[in-house]
């Protein structure tokens, strides 16, 4: 069993520690462990087995900017200060906006120096109800022996690495960005060489077109069509999946489709 699926389980469980640790060499691999965690606290569509990654708090969480899940990451090298900790763990204290819980997201937590870390450990004896903090180190043994001694400690081995389904989602997702920022014409998915990527390229274009006409949040380089335009090109999309699968030109027509729904020019 990798950590995240260890983790995942523990979340499963119910009772959440208020202070997790997540330490490990791979710095993109903990973020977004700690964004996986929030969603599953906090998604309204999933199981309890798995967030949907879809919803809103799950979007908006994947985008950080959910109200109720602070992340706190420096540029650069520069050392945590205390007024940011102090203003972190105040924020931590106001009651979420959007009801349930709250929570906080700390980059590298081992460069808060030694007033900051003295400053947090007050929040973390008493963190509150429904307040979680995770905490990503590559270095917890530069942590206060205070502060660690209050988290349960989640410890990722070099190697191990985000599910490749969840990659490959996220990679279609930027795929998909790309392409409508810059429609004109990278050309690229004419040289698609699995058939997997334009199912799962089709599929996240579905599921964020679902998502405009569902509700408010979206992408911003979606939103400049029409919702009967976004209709007529989910629906395209649909049948354009079905066409994939007896088709092996599966580039050529998402390309295609690409140029006629979502053209350079509208
Ligand atoms: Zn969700």
């Amino acid at each position: 069993m990798t950590t995240l699926e260890r983790l995942q389980e523990y979340i499963r469980g119910g009772r959440v520690h208020p202070a997790l640790l997540l330490s490990g060499p791979d710095p993109r691999l903990k973020f977004q462990a700690a964004k996986n965690l929030a969603k599953q606290l906090m998604c309204t569509q999933g199981n309890q087995e798995r967030f949907c990654g879809e919803c809103s708090p799950c979007r908006r969480i994947q985008k950080e900017v959910h109200p109720d899940v602070l992340i706190l990451r420096e540029e650069g090298e520069e050392l945590i200060k205390i007024d940011t900790i102090r203003e972190l763990c105040h924020q931590m204290e106001v009651s979420p906006i959007e009801g349930g819980r709250k929570i906080a997201v700390i980059d590298e937590c081992h460069r808060m120096n030694t007033a900051s870390a003295n400053a947090f450990l007050k929040t973390l004896e008493e963190p509150g109800a429904n307040r979680h903090f995770f905490l990503l180190t590559s270095q917890p043994s530069a942590l206060l022996p205070t502060i660690l001694s209050r988290c349960l400690q989640f410890s990722f081995k070099p190697g191990e690495s985000l599910p490749v389904s969840e990659v490959k989602s996220q990679a279609q997702r930027e795929a998909l960005v790309a392409y409508l920022k810059s429609p004109n014409p990278p050309g690229q998915v004419q040289e698609w060489t699995e058939k997997e990527m334009a199912f799962s390229f089709l599929q996240t274009l579905q599921a964020e077109i679902r998502a405009i006409l569902n509700s408010s949040h979206s992408l911003p380089e979606l939103s400049r069509y029409s919702s009967q335009h976004l209709l007529d090109s989910f629906e395209a999309a649909v049948e354009l999946e079905g066409r994939l699968r007896s088709n092996a030109n599966y580039g050529l027509l998402v390309e295609s489709y690409l140029r006629r729904y979502f053209p350079a020019e509208l």
